[in-house]
């Protein structure tokens, strides 16, 4: 199948792009290079371009009238960041993909899976959320996707559109090949902080909110290998037809997470296992936007897509210092 992916120069577009093409599908990448590499577009059909532009839109179905399926990834995705320029946000992530997918449907493309987010959720007694859940997305970035589902839910009711939202929870390491990985120098995830500890970057790591109803105070968390989240996206263009066919609905969302809940504080301890040594560590308030966090119920992916994790959390770790200590300079330079 061809696919156009946006946002395909980045962490996790240009790691689902890598399992495409492994299971034998024809990648098209758009992608404005706000953030992401260039270097992750090789070997594909790449557009340099914004995704709410109507002229690169057209030449790229003028040049595969055959892209079947759309996985849109990009967006702006640094949550405090999203707090002090909710503008930003909201033009980058909910104007743009409305423009985006009213383009898509123009142009007959009218299989979207959306990058959703496990950040749309409320807090909920247990940590533990299916796709039924409460949700209460409370900052910004959040709020921009969950106000994309519902624009997706609303033009699949109006259109030929049909939308599959994928929530995800956290992903962490890099391509198990080591081919990419996450190429921020200054990550705001908590992996990408820990590698930057302990290969000292930085002097230590802050837990930001250690007064949670969790067992150890810290928040929780649901992480997941980028390759397993790599593969959910081939199953969901693969199975795509069949999900709707079946569920007799436009819109359908699914949790993609291991399943397990896991603390900052046991997070901290399994990279220290991997790492070989203890790391540096303090503790702060919440950030701005911060919430306890919650874990996912993965039953809905295992039924409709066949899927469920198959890579450990230590995995990830070890693929992560891998590729940030040895292979990104190798790759990226630095
Ligand atoms: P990323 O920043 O690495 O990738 C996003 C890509 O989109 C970048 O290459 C960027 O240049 C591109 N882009 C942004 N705006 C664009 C525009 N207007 N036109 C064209 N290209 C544009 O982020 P990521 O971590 O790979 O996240 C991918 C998606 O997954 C995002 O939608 C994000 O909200 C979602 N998500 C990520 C996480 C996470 O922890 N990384 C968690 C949940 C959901």
């Amino acid at each position: 199948m061809k696919i156009l992916v946006t946002g395909g120069a980045g962490y996790i577009g240009s790691t689902t792009c890598l399992a495409l093409t492994e299971g034998g599908h024809e990648v098209v990448i758009i992608d404005s290079l706000v953030n992401g590499r260039e270097e992750y577009t090789k070997g594909y059909s790449f557009y340099h371009g914004d995704i709410a532009d109507a002229q690169v839109l057209d030449i790229i179905f003028k040049d595969h009238p055959d892209i079947e399926c759309c996985i849109h990834f990009a967006a702006l995705i640094v949550l405090p960041e999203s707090v002090s320029n909710p503008y930003k946000y909201y033009k980058e992530n909910v104007l743009k993909s409305l423009e985006l997918f009213k383009m898509l449907d123009e142009h007959g493309c009218n299989k979207i899976v959306f990058s959703s987010s496990a950040a749309t959720y409320d807090v909920v007694e247990g940590f533990k959320v299916d796709e039924n859940s409460q949700r209460k997305p409370n900052n910004p970035y959040s709020r921009s996707k969950y106000m994309m589902e519902m624009v997706l839910e609303d033009m699949a009711k109006a259109t030929n559109i049909k939308g599959l939202a994928l929530r995800y929870f956290n992903p962490i390491g890099a391509d198990p090949k080591m081919r990419c990985g996450p190429y921020d120098p200054n990550p705001s995830h908590a992996l990408g902080k820990l590698v930057d500890v302990a290969s000292g970057k930085d002097p230590v790591f802050c837990v930001t909110g250690i007064e949670y109803e969790t067992r150890d105070g810290s928040g929780i968390r649901d992480y997941i290998h980028v390759w397993d989240l790599a593969r959910a996206h081939v199953l969901a263009a693969e199975k795509f037809d069949e999900i709707f066919a079946n569920e007799n609905t436009e819109f359908m969302a699914i949790n993609l997470g291991s399943g397990d809940g896991v603390t900052v504080y046991e997070f901290i301890h399994a990279f220290e296992e991997v790492w070989g040594e203890e790391i540096n560590k303090d503790t702060a308030k919440p950030r701005p936007g911060d919430v306890a966090g919650a874990y996912a119920d993965c039953t809905r992916a295992k039924e409709l897509l066949g899927w469920e994790t198959t890579l450990t959390t230590a995995q990830g770790i070890s693929d992560a210092l891998k590729w940030t200590n040895r292979y990104r300079k190798q790759k990226l330079g630095y």
